[in-house]
């Protein structure tokens, strides 16, 4: 295929001084050698393939230079587009690499659209669409766990997958087909009906698999939404706080998070805690206090992960036992706190009410009891998970909901090889399920499901 060439600033991932402006497409080396001056009379056109060139960007109206640069020249098939692509690195600020940008679609490129690298990669059959997808993940992956399942994503894992489970769908759907043409066996009815039922349960435990996984991607990418609750002077800020400056704070890009509810970060243990709260948060307001009891139930029941605060000094109210019934059906960890101070709590009927949920005896004040809560954090999240960094998560939640419609028509052509419907009716679920398998690694997309996707992207990528 042939596209005209396109430039955006492509800043890498992570903290970096020096910004990426890149090009792609076939004028993209004569773009940039109508700007760049290197040593002598050296020419980007004459280089190498996949070669940096030390220089200075000039502007070609006046002569005078813009930058100092460092220039990749990549020649197409062997770069992330299989086009030619140039990446100018810069290391001044913003201004010279919008300056330099500036410089590139005056003379020739045309300005990416969001995903636009990404959506050439995969129009020029360089990456598949899950892959493509891996890469909106990589951008907002926020904790290294997280990117660690992009990758693997990126790297065709789950592409790899789904294609042997498609391949065994096909398999199965030709033998049917062949003992349906050469009846030559008393027995062949029986066979078929084995095969199939044989073939369809592997593929449905298959399916069964990767949904498991897809709760633990999710959140791995989206962040495990925790409240923390409790009565006023409990010490719910100052374990925010704690969460919050003991770990790093994750930045997030996402748009749409509305103004009013505050969403911090931060990563625990490899785990991404979104913390939720409204905008009283912030200003280190009670939100129990400002927003009541029902409120806070309502954020409970939106959450999962509760961390739920206790006063160690004070004796348990019935206010502490009606938020132990709104937490009781919750993935929920009971910190009791200010355990400086002298016990007044009957800790016996704490944990008869905490009932199997952790309890974390804590003193904010002393710095105290931190360490344990985050490894219960981290427990809890993983519990009974191999290390996250050689499994393959399904964290994409268009993934998720053809896998459950996947494995909706793999159970209806079980269903039907139990009930002993005829063949070609359990052939059309087959059919239905290894066609649903391929709209994951974008086999059998249409236009308008691609352009939403790759609208999706931050610009430059
Ligand atoms: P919140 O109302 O639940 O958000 O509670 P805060 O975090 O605002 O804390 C209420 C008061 O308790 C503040 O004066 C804190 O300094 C204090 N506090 C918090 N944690 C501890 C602790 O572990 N021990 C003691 N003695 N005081 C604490
Ligand atoms: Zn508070």
């Amino acid at each position: 295929m042939e596209f005209d060439t396109i430039a955006a600033i492509s800043t890498p991932m992570g903290e970096g001084a020096i910004a990426i402006v890149r090009l792609s497409g076939s004028e993209a080396i004569a773009i940039a050698d109508r700007l760049f001056k290197g040593k002598g009379k050296k020419r980007l056109n004459d280089v190498p393939s996949h070669t940096l060139h030390y220089g200075h960007i000039i502007d070609p109206a006046d002569g005078r230079t813009v930058e100092e640069v460092m220039v990749a020249v990549m020649r197409a098939p062997k770069t992330f587009t299989r086009e030619d692509v140039v990446e100018i690195n810069c290391h001044g600020g913003l201004v010279s690499v919008h300056r330099i940008l500036q410089l590139v679609l005056t003379n020739g490129a045309r300005l990416a659209e969001p995903g636009e690298f990404t959506k050439r990669a995969f129009l020029n059959g360089r990456i598949d669409l899950s892959q493509a997808e891996a890469v909106i993940d990589l951008i907002r992956a926020k904790t290294d766990r997280a990117m660690n399942v992009a990758l693997n994503q990126m790297e065709g894992r789950l592409s790899k997958m789904i294609r042997q489970l498609r391949q065994t769908i096909l398999e199965t759907l030709a033998h049917v087909e062949v003992n349906i043409d050469y009846p030559e066996y008393d027995d062949v009815e029986e066979m078929t009906h084995r095969l199939l039922l044989e073939k369809s349960q592997y593929v449905r435990s298959e399916i069964e698999r990767l949904l498991q996984t897809a709760h633990q991607g999710k959140i791995l990418r989206e962040g495990l939404a925790t409240v923390i609750i409790g009565r006023p002077n409990v010490g719910k800020s100052s374990l925010l706080n704690s969460l919050v400056h003991e770990n790093k704070a994750i930045v997030t890009d996402i748009p749409g998070t509305t103004r009013d509810v505050i969403e911090e970060y931060v990563n625990v243990r490899g785990v991404p805690l979104k913390l939720i709260d409204t905008a009283g948060i912030r200003e280190t307001e009670d939100v129990v206090e400002r927003i009541g009891v029902e409120r806070s139930k309502q954020m409970v029941k939106e959450a999962d992960l509760v961390l739920f605060v206790l006063n160690y000094n004070e004796p348990l109210t019935e206010e502490d036992e009606q938020l132990f019934e709104s937490v009781k059906e919750k993935d929920v960890i009971i910190i009791v706190n200010k355990t400086d101070l002298p016990q007044r709590i009957d800790m016996e009927r704490v944990k008869q009410l905490a009932n199997e949920h952790p309890i974390i005896a804590t003193s904010l004040l002393e710095e105290k009891g931190i360490d344990q809560l985050e490894e219960a954090i981290s427990t809890l999240f993983f519990a009974g998970a191999v290390e996250a960094a050689d499994l393959t998560y399904v964290s994409n939640s268009r993934h998720i909901a053809l896998l459950h419609q996947a494995k909706k028509a793999i159970e209806e052509a079980i269903a039907g090889i139990e009930a002993g419907v005829p063949i070609d009716i359990v052939q059309i679920d087959l059919t239905r399920a290894w066609e649903l398998l391929g709209e994951i690694v974008g086999d059998t997309v249409h236009e308008s499901l691609i352009d939403q996707l790759f609208s999706q992207f931050c610009l430059g990528k």
